[in-house]
């Protein structure tokens, strides 16, 4: 038997947007364990805005498990927040409201600055860098400072070691500012991924005495970009029938529900949607081929195979939760009718 390290990992009742906890227990087994091995276990829902002092125990269920590379027999575990009955979801347990979708596959792509002493990584104390222009993809102690490509490629190493669909990284627009993507098949697999990605980071940049800022627009209003979390995403009708007609129905609903979409996209998002630095207005609902100042951005792809395959909503802010966003999108996606029935294979 081996002493296993497990981290069970949840989301808070904080609102608008819930932030990460996590507690360890020890826990033999033979062998890395499997999700149905692993038991409930509770917390104290009074100090995570989940419960009234007076009745104050929530239940934690495992719904993912991923290996830990930062620790010896380390365990990752996903969970979501239940009642104590145990089969009720919490009030603030949105990964619940998702629905069933094996065929559903999203791509989230998460920009994020860095943040050390109250400003970007790399900003001077007082006034600004260099203006934007050299640090998108860029290369060098003078783009990208000493520390963010060790923490990005420690941060990915991490990600691949927990069986995470990390996609790749890319420095940003804004001077410390960062994206990876994270993309899953499974209507919650891109979802988890993407807040264990997330927790990875906020553990790993402990030691460097580093923040991760996630607000959508840090800097405010001036010429220096957002970030967002743009959400790709496909249903198996949608890759495998799709066509204009059913494309058209989709945008309208999408343009119909714009603003139960805005209102799970991430706090703040009019100060980031203004129709500049590369966004669309938050009061319009757009989308173009090809355009990334539209709500949804239309791959060249999807209408070159017959307007099959998969859609940039990029809306969703930086700080937006992907449980929230992918539940959305799959709400609208569902009250499109469909003319008949794609296979929800992979
Ligand atoms: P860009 O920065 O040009 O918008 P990225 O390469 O950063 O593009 O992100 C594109 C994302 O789209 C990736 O996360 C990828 O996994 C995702 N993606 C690709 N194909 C699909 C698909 N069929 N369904 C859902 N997401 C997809
Ligand atoms: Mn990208
Ligand atoms: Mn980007
Ligand atoms: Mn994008």
């Amino acid at each position: 038997m081996t002493k296993f390290k497990l981290e069970y990992i949840w989301l808070d009742g904080y609102t608008p947007v819930p932030n990460l906890r996590g507690k360890t227990q020890i826990k033999e087994y033979d062998v890395f364990p499997t999700l149905d091995q692993l038991p409930l276990w509770g917390f104290d829902g009074s100090s995570t805005m989940q419960a009234e002092g007076h009745s104050s125990d929530c239940v934690l269920k495992p719904v993912a498990v991923y290996p830990d590379a930062a620790r010896k027999n380390g365990v990752l575990v996903m969970c979501e927040v239940m009642m104590p009955d145990g089969v009720t979801p919490h009030a603030s347990n949105k990964r619940a409201t998702i629905l069933d979708d094996s065929g559903a596959w999203f791509g989230f792509e998460q920009e994020y600055f860095f943040y050390k002493d109250g400003r970007p990584l790399g900003f001077p104390e007082a006034g600004y860098p260099a203006p934007q222009g050299p640090y998108y993809t860029g290369v060098g102690f003078k783009n990208v400072g000493a520390v963010a490509r060790e923490i990005v490629e420690e941060h990915l190493e991490l990600c691949l070691a927990a069986g995470i669909n990390h996609e790749g990284i890319n420095a940003e627009v804004a001077k410390g500012q960062w994206e990876f993507q994270i993309f899953g098949k499974g209507s919650r697999t891109a979802a988890d991924q993407m807040w264990m990605a997330r927790y990875l980071m906020l553990r790993l940049t402990e030691k460097y005495g580093i923040d991760i800022e996630f607000h959508c627009k840090p800097l405010g209003d001036t010429d220096w970009n957002g970030s967002g979390m743009h959400a790709n995403f496909s249903t198996a009708y949608m890759r495998e029938v799709g066509g204009k007609e059913y494309f058209e129905a989709l945008m309208k609903a999408f343009e119909k529900n714009r603003e139960d979409h805005i209102a799970v996209y991430g706090p703040d998002n009019h100060m980031r949607l203004t129709g500049k630095h590369e966004t669309a207005s938050i009061h319009q609902f757009s989308y173009g081929i090809a355009d990334r100042g539209a709500s949804i951005r239309v791959p060249h792809s999807f209408v070159n195979n017959g307007y099959k395959g998969y859609l940039e909503d990029r809306r969703p802010n930086s700080m937006g939760d992907p449980y929230q966003i992918a539940s959305q999108i799959l709400k609208t996606v569902s009250e499109v009718p469909t003319a008949g029935k794609a296979t929800a294979a992979a």
